[in-house]
């Protein structure tokens, strides 16, 4: 199993299951919270008792860091069964509250990582269903909290769409 060629920086978490037990078919998109770099988002993943990682990270530049290899399960969508099946991808948030906005750029760059993600690990499409019959998750369909926030949320359909025209199939 490999990890993206787009990876820029890497600080690996001690919070992860490895190896992870189920073959990816699924990615799972989460916003920060706040406007990280991939190194502040790295250093918080690896703080003492933080119990928490993700495979990848995206800043607010575009740059893409990685957190847990692809071969093993991060910790990051309070769901174990989700989290072995799923590359986790943390995006930076250029807007803090309100509706949580993402850049473009940061867009843009995880359009091309889950296109990346798809093709190395042969998933054929992502398909957004709203709910978790699809391969496209969200957390909060997994537990309380709003990640991945209102802005980032409302562009699943968009993203599905935008990634499966790069893969050459229909949406
Ligand atoms: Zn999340």
């Amino acid at each position: 199993m490999s990890n993206s060629p787009l990876v820029e920086y890497v600080c690996l978490s001690p919070f992860c299951t490895s190896p992870r037990q189920s073959k990816i078919d699924t990615i799972t998109i989460h916003h920060m919270a706040g406007n990280l770099s991939v190194e502040t988002c790295g250093s918080i993943f690896v703080r003492p008792n933080r119990n928490a990682s993700s495979n990848y990270g995206i800043d607010s530049e575009g740059r893409v860091g990685m957190y847990v290899e692809e071969k093993d399960c991060s910790w990051c969508s309070s769901n174990r069964q989700n989290d072995h099946r799923a590359i986790t991808i943390e995006v930076a948030n250029d807007v803090c509250g309100g509706e949580w906005h993402v850049g473009d750029v940061a867009l843009e760059r995880l359009i091309e990582l889950c296109v990346d993600i798809c093709q190395r690990n042969g998933i054929e499409r992502l398909n957004f269903t709203g709910d978790t019959t699809g391969n496209l998750t969200m957390h909060k369909w997994f537990s309380d909290t709003t990640c991945p926030g209102e802005y980032l949320g409302s562009k699943f359909p968009y993203i599905a769409d935008e990634v499966n025209k790069r893969l050459g199939v229909n949406s």
